[in-house]
Order: structure tokens, then sequence, then C-alpha cells
């Protein structure tokens, strides 16, 4: 393909993605296939000459779209957004058509430098506290871009990990670093993200997974006393991962408290936020009263690329002292250094892989296409409409509300059993009309009903009350014949 050919098939795209986005809720919101639906449409090997682009695009329509869920659905309302964007999809095109792989600053000093000062506007609105913004002077913290919120929490257990076993070491130079491993401890809620545990996993370390509150909320007292106690075991608390907006039922850990205690007991124990969903909510000022206690953390994550309508991959995190994140992680041969390595960042240090894209790119051409104020707007419609819905099922008496409802996410169920709301869901689901997911949350099965659709609207809320209503009127009816 030639510039010529990729000027056409690129308009012909763009005119694709329109029609697709814009006809999208005509199509049902998950497709109705089952595994193996595609090995049999598709040819067991890649074609030996090229293949005619319109002959492609065909399959696309008619084999692939078949079996894609549409999470842009405006009746997608499952786990949390898929951040999507005309101005986010154009940025990465253009970081696509660069094509550039900056980890070093020489590897390409724009893509290290916008990341840089991206992060800092980031991180300035959500109100972090300066120390984690890169280019405050004195500063020693700093922001990156990573792929995942898994990835965040897991670079910020190996390098609480890498501090702890260096700790221990001074204080027992001659005892093996695989015995002083097994004495380290990490600590999250319940409710955290299933991440923890698979970061818990590859560091090697143990885990102590606490019960929350009767609102899903960790709290002090329970991880004070769990991490004494482990302490008096002989064992070594080195790192807890806090979150603010759980996945099951957006609930908060109580952040405040258990930096203070940490702060105050257990100094050096690495404090992590991960607020994946829920953080870019705080760049709306009356939010931020969410993220008190921010102030004792040493790290914070939050996906833009879930609520701040930026495409899939750009999962922000934000260190205190990068200098503790990247000596966990720097590998320095010499085909990679430059002349300005001690004076530049260098991202390749502050993350697993060493190659990444230019992915500020997308989120500059947000910030700058919406504005923070856009962005408010947008963070408050689908909590208007998270609002809405709430409202719609506290009216009828054969539903209950199971969480506090702060941002874009519902959790409600049918009084009655878990198998009956299961019954419900899986029904509902099935139906092609709606797209929810489950939770279990105080050992309750719970349905979760999240504004996702970057264009929901209040006929989208009703729609999909109505849709939940008529299922439910099925399903109790024939419960009681
Ligand atoms: N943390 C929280 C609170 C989440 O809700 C999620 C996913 O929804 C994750 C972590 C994992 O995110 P990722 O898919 O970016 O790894």
């Amino acid at each position: 393909m030639d510039c010529d050919e990729f000027r056409k098939r690129g308009s012909e795209m763009v005119e694709y993605i329109c029609q697709y986005l814009e006809t999208l809720g005509d199509r049902r919101v998950t497709p109705s296939v089952e595994p193996g639906y595609l090995r049999h449409l598709l040819p067991g090997e890649a074609p030996t000459n090229p293949e005619p682009w319109e002959q492609i695009m065909e399959d696309v329509e008619t084999k692939i779209m078949p079996g894609v869920t549409h999470w842009q659905h405006p009746r997608f309302h499952a786990y949390f957004p898929a951040g999507n964007s005309f101005p986010s999809i154009l940025g990465d095109m253009l970081g696509d058509g660069i094509g550039c792989i900056g980890f070093s600053w020489a590897a390409s000093p724009a893509c290290t430098e916008l990341e840089t000062i991206v992060l800092d506007w980031l991180g300035k609105a959500i109100g972090l506290p300066d120390d984690f913004l890169a280019l405050k002077e004195g500063s020693k913290g700093g922001g990156v871009i990573q792929t995942s919120a898994s990835e965040c929490i897991l670079v910020t257990m190996l390098a609480a990990r890498a501090q702890a076993i260096k700790n221990l070491k001074q204080q027992h130079p001659f005892v093996e670093e695989g015995h002083l491993l097994s004495k380290l401890m990490a600590y999250c809620s319940k409710e955290a993200h299933s991440c923890v545990e698979k970061a818990a996993m590859i560091c090697f370390v143990k885990l102590r997974i606490l019960e929350p509150d009767e609102k899903a909320s960790l709290r002090g007292d329970i991880l004070l006393n769990a991490m004494e106690e482990d302490e008096l075991q002989g064992l070594v608390p080195f790192f807890v991962s806090t979150t603010l907006g759980t996945t099951g039922s957006c609930a908060f850990d109580a952040l405040e408290e258990i930096g203070a205690g940490i702060h105050q007991r257990f100094p050096g124990v690495w404090l992590h936020v991960d607020a994946a969903y829920a953080g870019n909510a705080f760049i709306c000022p009356e939010l931020k009263p969410l993220l008190k206690g921010i102030e004792y953390a040493d790290s914070f994550n939050t996906n833009p690329n879930k609520w701040l309508l930026t495409n899939f991959d750009c999962s922000t995190l934000w260190v205190r002292d990068r200098i503790r994140l990247t000596s966990a992680l720097v590998v320095d041969p010499l085909y990679l250094k430059h002349g300005y390595s001690d004076s530049a960042i260098d991202y390749r240090h502050w993350g697993v892989p060493l190659s990444r894209r230019f992915r500020s790119l997308k989120l500059w051409f947000v910030l700058r296409n919406y504005g923070i104020s856009g962005l408010q707007k947008y963070i408050r419609h689908h909590i208007t409409l998270a609002k809405k819905f709430e409202q719609l099922v506290l009216r009828d008496k054969r539903f209950e509300i199971c969480n506090e409802v702060k941002l874009g996410l519902v959790c409600f169920r049918l009084i009655g059993t878990d198998k009956l709301n299961e019954k419900l869901l899986s029904a509902i689901n099935a139906s092609g009309k709606l797209h929810m997911v489950p939770a279990s949350v105080n050992d309750k099965y719970i349905i979760r009903f999240c504004a996702v659709a970057q264009n929901a609207t209040e006929e989208d809320i009703d729609y999909a009350w109505d849709v939940i209503q008529d299922f439910a009127a099925e399903i109790l009816e024939k419960e009681q014949a």
C-alpha cells in the first residue's frame, strides 16, 4: 500500500468507523456466537498472495463484527468503561504513523518529554500532591504511562519488594535473600482487584487479604491489627494496596485512616492507591474529597483509558520517589546508554517492557481538545445517569440498591436469593439487549450497572430499566407459578 492508496483507504476507514459508531445502537450489544465460531469462517493459513482490500473489509463486517462485544454501545453497562473518543483515536493514529519506540529519552526525546509533561498536567488536575509531579522544583517524583493498572500495581510491588529486601539485607547481611523474601507480607482488601493477587504471585511474596467493613471499605484498624499480628510472627509488612473505587461496587478504602496508621506505626511500608476507574473523577473539584489521605501514599494509578475518553492503552502511574521505582527495574546494557542517561528520564526503567509506544499523544490530544472543563462535564454526565438509574431502582420495591452511588456505578439486585438474581442477569444478557456483569459484595450476588457509553443519554437509562423490569416480571412470575 503506497501513500495514495493509504489516503483512500484511510478516509474509507474513517467513514467505516463513523458509520459503525453512529449505528451501533441497531446491533446486539453482545454477540450470539459459540467458542471457535471464527475458526470455521477463516482459513487455517495466512494467504500466500496479497488479497484485495475490499475483501478484507468485507470479512470485517461479515466475520469479525458478528463476534464483537460492542463496548461503545449505548446499552453496554458491564465492567467499567473502555475510553474512546475521536481526538484519542486520531492521537493514537498519529503515534502509529510516527511509529517511534520511546524507551529512552534519546530513542525519541518528544515521546519521553510529552509523557512527563502530560502526566504532570493530569496529576495536577487530579489533585495529587506536588511530590508526585516530575517538573516541580526539587521533586523526586513523576508519572509514567503503563499498559494497565495491573502493571502499575506489579511495578510498585516490585519496587517495594526491592526496597524491603535492601533494608533487611542491611540489618541481616549474612541471611540469604530467598529467606528474607519469605518473610515479606503485602496487604489488600478482599474487594481489591485480583491483579493485586497476581502481582503478589509474580513477586513471590505473601499477600494477606483482609475483610472490609459492611460498606466494602478497608478500615485502618483492621489493616494495622493484621500488620502488627504478622510482625509479632516474625513477618515483615512491606506493601499495602488500597483501592479508591473498587471493581465490585466502587467502594472507597479508608485511605486517610490507613495512611495515618502506616505513617505512624509502619513508616517505610509502601502505600499504593489503585484508583483505576474512580481516579479520573478527581478532576472534578467536588469529588476531590474522595482522594483524602493521598498525602500518605507512595504511588497512585488511574486509567484514563477507562473514564477519561482515552483509548486503551493508557494507564497512568505516579510515584513520590522515582529512584525507589527505577532502582528495582534498571538494567543498563551499553547499546541502550546515551549521552544524557544521567540527566534525562528513560522510561524503560519505569516498567517491565523495553519498547513503548507514543501513548502520551492521545492523552495530550484529549486534554487539549476537551479541556479539563469538557472532561469534568463528561464525568458529571455519567454520574447524573447513574443517579437517575439509582432513583428508578429505588422506586421499585422488588429491588434493592447495594452500594453507595458516588460515581457512575450502581449495584442492585432483586430482593430474594442469589439464584434469582443469577437467572435475571443471565436472561437479560442472553437477549443481547443490555449487557451487565455481576459481582459478589459482602458475600451477596449483585448486578452491576455502569454508565459506560460515551454518548449515553437519559433515554438509554430508561430503556435499560424497562428491559430489566420486563425480565424481572417474567422471572418472578415463573418463580411464583
Ligand atoms: N484495579 C481496579 C480497581 C479495576 O477496576 C481494574 C479493572 O477494572 C483493575 C485494577 C485492572 O485494570 P487493568 O485492566 O488496567 O489491569
